[in-house]
């Protein structure tokens, strides 16, 4: 029996792991929750699970458990309250954007398996994390499922013998549209993915092809692979998460529906695998195509590879740029092609810090969203 944290227990990642852990009450036990603002979400969580013990938010939740034998605490700096409990095995990092690092980082330090849903963490402090990682000896399983894909058909192999890792792309919402007709596209057209349901952060990333380009750094730092060996493919069906090609031309593939419960259940197990109410039916797919992706018509893919090998600060100034960009986009207050203008100026106008501290991981973070926000606001 494993003790589990959730942190962003009520988000889109959060409720497909709550789904995964109701299936599996003999292996795992809920212990502890962090959420944002979603008291009511929340509610139905916390009646569900009895084993629950602490949860913390920035709602005031608690007033409404005032007989309950569970502690509540007030404001997600608290969360080291849920990761520091001794019997805690796994904690499952859900929380959405550059707010999520802290917790991987008190994650890693309390020496608890790492289930890393939040990739801003290897984004912005992918060096950091993997000296931290080395140093307290500590698992980090990837949910993303690219990277869950690359974990799974890495297994049995030695790293020596991959040529490349693939990564593949939906395309997003508008993968099938020209430049010219992104000008008007609205906050709507943009939340219509074709293939998944997710966060509202992801789901614009994935329409500006902004996710894939963290992924690609995600990647980087994850396997430890160089720049030059990872590849990006657009995959309409969603079906192939990725791939792994090895010396001798031979690749590994993991395929499936898209449901990110399978990630989640992998890097909970892992290396084991859990049962999951899923069947595959194979006749039923007609085909699968793969595109390369056309860098003048996804920016964000040429802008990842500048920023990751460019290193330093711009990794954190690419999200944190992107992340203000989003918001001022969701807020109608800019276009749907000023979010890549305004990471492009953020990126030109940012003075590199190689080998970041945390602390100046932090303060390039702030400053960035500062730098935006006086111009847009
Ligand atoms: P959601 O926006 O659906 O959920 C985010 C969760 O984090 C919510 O519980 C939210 O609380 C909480 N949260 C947000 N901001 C804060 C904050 N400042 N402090 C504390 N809690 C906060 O996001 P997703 O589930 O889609 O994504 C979560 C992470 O997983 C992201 O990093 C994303 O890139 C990654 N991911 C997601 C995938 C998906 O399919 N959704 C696929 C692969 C990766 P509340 O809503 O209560 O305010
Ligand atoms: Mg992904």
């Amino acid at each position: 029996m494993k003790n589990v944290i959730l942190l962003g227990a009520t988000g889109s990642i959060g409720l497909q792991a709550i789904d995964v852990l109701s299936q599996h009450p003999d292996k795992f036990r809920l212990i502890g929750i962090s959420f944002g603002k979603n008291k009511d979400v929340a509610k139905n969580i916390i009646d569900n699970f009895e084993s629950i013990k602490k949860v913390v938010s920035n709602s005031d939740i608690e007033e409404e458990y005032q007989n309950s034998n569970c502690l509540f605490f007030r404001g997600n700096e608290n969360i080291k309250q849920l990761i520091t409990m001794e019997e805690v095995d796994i904690v499952i990092n859900a929380i959405s954007g550059f707010a999520g690092l802290n917790a991987s980082i008190l994650t890693i330090e309390n020496r608890k398996k790492l289930a890393l849903a939040n990739k801003e963490t290897l984004v912005v402090a992918g060096q950091l994390i993997k000296n931290l990682q080395k140093e307290y000896q500590t698992e980090i399983i990837p949910i993303d499922s690219e990277h869950s894909a690359i974990l799974q058909a890495l297994r049995g192999n030695d790293y020596a013998d991959i040529k490349r890792l693939i990564l593949t792309a939906s395309g997003g919402s508008f993968r099938d549209k020209t430049r010219e007709e992104l000008v008007n596209v609205t906050l709507q057209d943009a939340l219509n993915h074709p293939n998944w349901s997710m966060g509202m952060e992801i789901t614009i990333d994935s329409a500006t092809m902004f996710n894939k380009a963290l992924e690609i750094i995600e990647a980087h730092y994850l396997f430890e692979i160089d720049y030059d060996r990872i590849a990006v493919l657009q995959h309409n069906e969603s079906l192939d998460h990725s791939m792994v090609e090895f010396i001798d031309g031979s690749v590994m593939a993991q395929l499936g529906y898209p449901d990110m419960r399978v990630p989640i259940a992998y890097a909970l197990s892992y290396p084991r695998r859990l049962s999951l109410k899923q069947d595959q039916d194979f006749l039923n797919i007609s085909k699968m195509t793969f595109k390369k992706i056309d860098q003048e018509r996804f920016p964000a893919i040429k802008i990842a590879f500048a920023v990751g090998k460019a290193g330093g600060t711009y990794p954190v100034v690419l999200n944190a740029s992107k992340e203000v960009a989003n918001q001022l986009f969701i807020e109608n207050k800019i276009k749907f092609l000023d979010i890549e203008k305004i990471v492009i100026d953020s990126l030109k106008n940012h003075q590199v810090i190689n080998n970041p501290t945390l602390e100046q991981i932090y303060l390039v973070d702030q400053e960035t969203r500062e730098a935006i926000k006086k111009v847009y606001n």
